[in-house]
């Protein structure tokens, strides 16, 4: 089959979107590459379609547990065989995974980065028939990104390990950070695809107000569809979305806070268009993708370029006008310039927090690897008599530097252990006649779990034996109650995965040097978005693509600033220049007029002096 052979059999698409098919190419031919298409540009077919005309299996770093799982449904729904390992699993489905990924007929196998260097995955490396490595949210392997996870350093010591071309994507990637991922990921060759960033159809509207409600309000009215409404805090989100109710737009709100149940059922009523606006944190919209999103609102201002980039570009995926609405005032301003001192607490006071964290869970020197613990901040903080905020961000520091990983707001399923070998258990009077019918289906389901504790499907097992989930539940407590099972409930935590052994002190070696570069580039991102809403004479558009490196853009002339009349190309022959050069010297006048005719009057009388002046070649 060929890649578009294989587009259509697994996906129905009739044909690929811009740069996927060179990426799928440079991929099939061996090459290293590193994609930067836009969020929603479809980089997964960048790798699953060639990952599928290859014999093996791909290996497929990505940060994000949720993405994973639904990037592994959506392929299993398609009939591709594929499976993930995650922090929260134990070692023995680990290596059960493991297991079926070397000697089952698996194609892909997604990975969070802090499994790569135990030495379970290592031990499997030798027999794993590896037909790519897949680096999804490849920036994550940059110091210099907004995103940085040190566990991604482990996937350049792989290719030691692995003979094969790595592909890696990304949506945000300055120039700088991008050449910084194909170092680290040592490509053989620097081998760099992206697709133009520009979206036509987007609108950014920035809009200093002080009255954010009756603004989005009237955004609510004023534009008929689909929308979301980004806000910083969870409590915020109930708030807005209650007050925009009362007004008669049906909204919802959304944070990860919530229980499973209730994030998923919004989520659908909102994609089935049952809710009209979504009032949500930033843990909202990722992979989800609606076509037909008519505007998105951020009601305080984003920590970064790259995140409002994202955030913001979740509008209009069909192509239609919509717009990306920005509102901010003075007092956003001062509390990103807080922000930034609170995220970098000292050196000293992280290196105490590591210690702290180990203290409280009684984690001695010289152990800990690998464990897995309910963090919970508040009671930490109490009995530390810590704020709040410096030790998050301490922790999070910490997280950075690869000592744990974090999950915030993790679902953990229902795991059960059977305490009792099973000749007692058949001796043993049990309390309700439905308890038998219950450790039956357990064992039946579950070969491991007179040895670890297992997590179960409650729907799975409560159908097996005959009663419902609630009724499952009031069985298991009273198993445990009579210590033939060992019980642990569903829970909805903050889990903190310990990924090596306790460090003395002295040991933990926090470097000042990254410290300060972490620190000063957390600014400069934070003083771009300042600069971004401050700015009254550059194109938002412009703006965004400069900042990730498109030099070659025209202004939008539909954005505020371009609406206003107020954009001024920034030395307009320059980027005529550009643009035409861009276009491989083929352009007519029409195209002309539709990229810059609406931003600057002067564009016909620019154009004939470059032309003139030989700088250009002749419109056709
Ligand atoms: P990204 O990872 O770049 O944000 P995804 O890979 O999640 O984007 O793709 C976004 C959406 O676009 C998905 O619904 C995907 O199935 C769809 N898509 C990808 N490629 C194509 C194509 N060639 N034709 C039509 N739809 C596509
Ligand atoms: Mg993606």
């Amino acid at each position: 089959m060929t890649a578009l052979q294989v587009l259509k059999t697994y996906w129905g698409y009739d044909c690929f979107r811009p740069m996927q098919e060179e990426i799928v190419r440079e991929a099939l031919e061996g090459r290293d590459v590193l994609a930067i298409l836009p969020t929603g540009g479809g980089k997964s077919v960048c790798f699953q379609v060639p990952a599928l005309m290859q014999d093996g299996i791909a290996l497929v770093v990505t940060p994000l547990i949720a993405l994973m799982k639904d990037q592994v449904q959506n392929l299993q729904q398609r009939g591709v065989r594929a499976m993930a390992i995650h922090a929260g699993m134990t070692r023995h489905e680990v290596d059960l995974a493991l297991n079926n990924a070397a000697y089952g007929d698996y194609k892909f196998l997604y990975l969070s980065p802090e499994r790569l260097n135990t030495p379970l995955f290592q031990s499997y490396l030798s027999v794993l028939k590896v037909s790519y490595i897949v680096v999804d949210e490849a920036h994550c392997i940059s110091q210099w990104g907004y995103d940085f996870r040190p566990n991604y350093l482990e996937i350049g010591r792989l290719r030691d390990r692995i003979d094969a071309p790595v592909i890696a994507l990304t949506a945000t990637a300055t120039p700088l950070v991008a050449h910084d991922i194909m170092e680290r990921l040592r490509f053989r060759e620097e081998n760099l695809l992206r697709s133009g960033f520009e979206r036509p159809n987007l609108s950014y509207i920035v809009r200093k107000a002080q009255d954010k409600i009756g603004q989005i309000r009237s955004i609510c009215e004023g534009v008929p569809g689909t929308g979301i409404v980004y806000v910083r805090s969870r409590a915020r989100t109930q708030e807005l979305a209650e007050s925009l109710k009362a007004d008669g737009v049906e909204a919802s709100f959304y944070h990860a806070g919530l229980g499973p149940e209730t994030r998923t059922r919004r989520q659908e009523d909102w994609k089935s268009g049952k809710t009209r606006v979504m009032v949500c944190t930033n843990a909202f919209g990722m992979g989800i993708d609606k076509a037909d999103v008519r505007f998105v609102v951020h009601a305080d201002l984003p920590d970064s370029p790259e995140a409002y980039f994202q955030e913001a570009g979740r509008a209009g995926r069909d192509g239609k006008p919509s717009y990306a609405v920005l509102l901010w005032n003075g007092t956003d301003e001062a509390r990103l310039r807080q922000l930034q001192e609170v995220s970098f607490p000292s050196l000293e006071y992280i290196e105490d927090i590591y210690h702290k964290v180990h203290v409280f869970f009684e984690i001695p020197y010289d152990t800990g690897m690998g464990r897995l613990l309910k963090f919970d901040l508040a009671a930490f903080c109490r009995r530390y008599r810590l704020q709040r905020a410096p030790a998050y961000y301490a922790v999070k520091y910490l997280e950075r530097e690869g000592h744990w990983t974090l999950s915030e707001d993790m679902d953990i399923q229902t795991r059960i252990r059977i305490e009792t070998d099973r000749q007692q258990l058949y001796r043993t009077e049990l309390p309700d006649p439905q308890m038998p019918a219950v450790l039956e289906a357990l064992m039946r389901m579950y070969t491991g779990i007179f040895s670890f504790p297992q997590p179960i499907d409650e729907e799975a097992v409560a159908l097996r034996a005959g009663v419902s989930v609630p009724q499952l539940r009031q069985l298991l407590y009273g198993l445990s109650v009579n210590h033939v099972v060992r019980y642990i409930p569903a829970d909805h935590a903050t889990v903190l995965f310990i990924a090596h052994d306790r460090l003395r002190p002295g040991n933990v070696q926090l470097s000042p040097k990254r410290y300060q570069m972490l620190r000063s580039t957390y600014g400069e991102r934070v003083q771009t978005m300042l600069d971004f809403v401050e700015e009254d004479n550059e194109c938002r558009s412009q703006f965004l693509l400069r900042y990730f490196g498109q030099e070659e853009s025209a202004p939008c002339g539909k954005c505020d600033v371009c609406r206003s009349g107020a954009a001024r190309p920034k030395d307009l022959d320059a980027q005529l220049k550009a643009w035409i050069e861009a276009r491989r010297g083929r352009y007519t006048l029409h195209e002309v007029r539709a990229a810059f005719g609406q931003a600057d009057e002067n564009w016909l009388e620019v154009l004939r002096e470059l032309i003139d002046r030989k700088d250009v070649p002749p419109y056709a």
